[in-house]
């Protein structure tokens, strides 16, 4: 008999640079190779579509994250292993989409803010720290960390693989994905 899977939304939070999009995407691959159902709301791609015309005040940020839970809900209670990579700097508002979503992950992706600044992937710390560009979280707005996350990626000392890994372990023994011996690149 075939198993069936719940759906669950997966969480990522950290600082910009930690790692979020490279970690979702590469667990969204092998969640895949399991023959799940897997979406990524990712945030810099959010921002061109469902959030489109928002900026970066406390409020259109918290309204931004809104619509990344509420969409991300709407799939994971129809069986799809929602994935967010956002920001998501505030505590109160992951908390709020925690509370009305039935499986809910929190992956805290961390790494020092010098080690962040001192990838610089997509040229923004710079910015921010010329006055470019205003309330960066991390430089000039806060970051707040999850309090009691179900995962945490130490990118400052893990390769991609192993918090990669660490994230599809999590997922395994919650019963949301197939355990690695049906596949694939990660399995042992
Ligand atoms: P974010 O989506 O959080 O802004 P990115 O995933 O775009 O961050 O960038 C993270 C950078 O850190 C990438 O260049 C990636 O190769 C590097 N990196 C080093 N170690 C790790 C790790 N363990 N997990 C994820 N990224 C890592």
């Amino acid at each position: 008999m075939t198993a069936i899977y719940k759906g669950v939304t997966l969480w990522f939070t950290g600082l910009s640079g930690s790692g979020k999009t490279t970690i979702s995407a590469a667990v969204a691959k092998e969640v895949r190779l399991r023959d799940r159902n897997v979406e990524i709301l990712d945030g810099d791609i959010v921002r061109t579509h469902l959030s489109k015309g928002l900026g970066f005040s406390k409020e259109d940020r918290d309204t931004n994250i809104r619509r990344i839970g509420f969409v991300a809900n709407l799939l994971s209670r129809n069986g799809v292993v929602a994935i967010t990579a956002a920001i998501s700097p505030y505590r109160h508002i992951r908390d709020e989409v925690r509370a009305m979503t039935a499986d809910f992950l929190e992956v805290y992706v961390s790494a020092p803010l010098d080690v962040c600044e001192k990838r610089d992937v997509k040229g923004l710390y710079a910015k921010a720290r010329s006055g470019e560009i205003k309330g960066f979280t991390g430089i000039d707005d806060p970051y707040e960390p999850p309090l009691t996350p179900e995962i945490i990626c130490h990118t400052d000392r893990e390769t991609i693989e192993e918090s990669t890994q660490k994230v599809l372990t999590e997922l395994e023994l919650r019963g949301y994905i197939p355990s690695s011996k049906y596949s694939s690149s990660y399995s042992q």
